[in-house]
């Protein structure tokens, strides 16, 4: 089977939804972990489901060059060789290529680049992004598009455009598995005119879902609250609409608000191993020397393995240690602030009180809605 999408609630611009997947249901608004090498650093992946995600983000590059799809695909695919019960989602590469390799010449055939792992020379076209894709068996792959960086030239900017709607039709073409749906990369920086033609030109293939790539990219964050209403407005009501590598929890609901479905982010795992949690009133720090004699929980709202049972000193006293259990109790940790942000999103939407809810749910200093 194939992916459907179907819509249960509006408020505004936001929307709720249900996103049916061969590996299950996910509730939308949602937030997907990225599991870059088949695993979210530092969880198991029935800490990741508890934490209430039903969906997570494997990295094509990455599981690429290691430990390659096609073993991954003699091992019974991403799903079960990860042990990951829910669905998975995987990106075309093309990131990471752009952001990663370091040796790379981009042409209409696709993109060559020097692995940054052994050096050697990997050819990626729209077609092998797809087979890839395909070896690791996720319920849904991203065409292969090529990110533009913020403030390029204009003319750079129509060329990446024109080049990511190719690559799309050529990723169309070459999907042969039918429990695989493919999702459409929206390019076109922070031109709206731009964006609109992409979308439009994507559309008009009808894939199963949309993203809007190249956002959170260099640019300002009010350009892309600016910039994001009208994106989502010019991609299908009946689809789900994906912001890929956003973000901060205020961009989240800041991008919610305009109509967006689906969010991944290396925030929380990443921030968690370097001993910051997120929480309503803001960051924590952990490594901080205010925490040392604080017996309070980290967020006394949330209902955590780090939160239930453990005091800010003990996190503390773990990362002054260099003890590997506090990278783990911070990533459980904000893998479910994520997730109880848009569970609170998805009850709000349903209740017609996502802005007075989102008004209010972040109340400390990283807020800027
Ligand atoms: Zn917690």
């Amino acid at each position: 089977m194939a992916i459907s999408f179907s819509l249960k609630a509006r408020d505004g611009l936001a929307r709720r939804g249900l996103l049916v997947t061969p590996h299950g249901e996910v509730e939308t608004p949602a937030f997907m972990p990225v599991g870059t090498l088949g695993t979210v650093k530092g969880l198991l992946p029935s800490q990741v489901w508890q934490a209430g995600a039903g969906i997570v983000l494997g990295n094509t590059y990455h599981l690429h060059l290691r430990p390659g799809d096609d073993r991954v695909a003699r091992l019974g695919g991403l799903h079960r060789f990860m042990n990951w019960p829910g669905a998975i989602l995987t990106d075309s590469g093309g990131y990471q290529v752009f952001s990663l390799a370091e040796t790379r010449s981009i042409t209409d055939k696709g993109v060559v680049f020097r692995s940054h792992v052994d050096g050697r020379m990997i050819d990626l076209t729209p077609e092998k992004a797809i087979a890839i894709q395909e070896n690791l068996g996720s319920d849904i792959a991203m065409v292969l598009d090529e990110c533009p960086p913020a403030g390029c030239s204009p003319v750079d900017l129509e060329r990446a455009v024109a080049r990511t709607v190719a690559w799309a039709a050529r990723c169309r073409n070459a999907g042969t598995r039918a429990d695989q749906s493919q999702f459409a990369i929206v390019q076109g920086g922070l031109d709206i005119g731009m964006r609109r033609q992409c979308a439009a030109d994507l559309v008009a293939m009808n894939f199963p879902g949309y993203a809007l790539g190249g956002f959170s990219v260099g640019e300002k964050p009010e350009a892309m609250a600016e910039a994001l209403p009208a994106c989502a407005a010019a991609l299908p009501e009946n689809k789900p609409r994906y912001l890929m590598g956003v973000g901060r929890p205020e961009d989240i609901l800041m991008a919610i608000a305009a109509g967006i479905d689906m969010f991944d982010c290396v925030l929380p795992t990443r921030n968690g191993r370097n001993a910051q949690a997120f929480t309503r009133q803001g960051e924590l720090r952990l490594r901080n020397a205010a925490f040392r004699d604080d017996p309070a929980p980290l967020d006394s709202d949330c209902d955590c393995p780090a939160c239930v049972g453990f005091s800010r000193a003990y996190l503390h006293h773990l990362f002054a240690c260099r003890e590997m259990l506090g990278p783990i109790l911070l990533s459980a940790h904000n893998i479910r602030f994520y997730q109880r942000m848009v569970a609170g999103a998805r009850d709000a939407i349903a209740t017609g009180s996502f802005v007075a809810w989102s008004r209010d749910w972040l109340v400390g200093p990283t807020r800027s809605l």
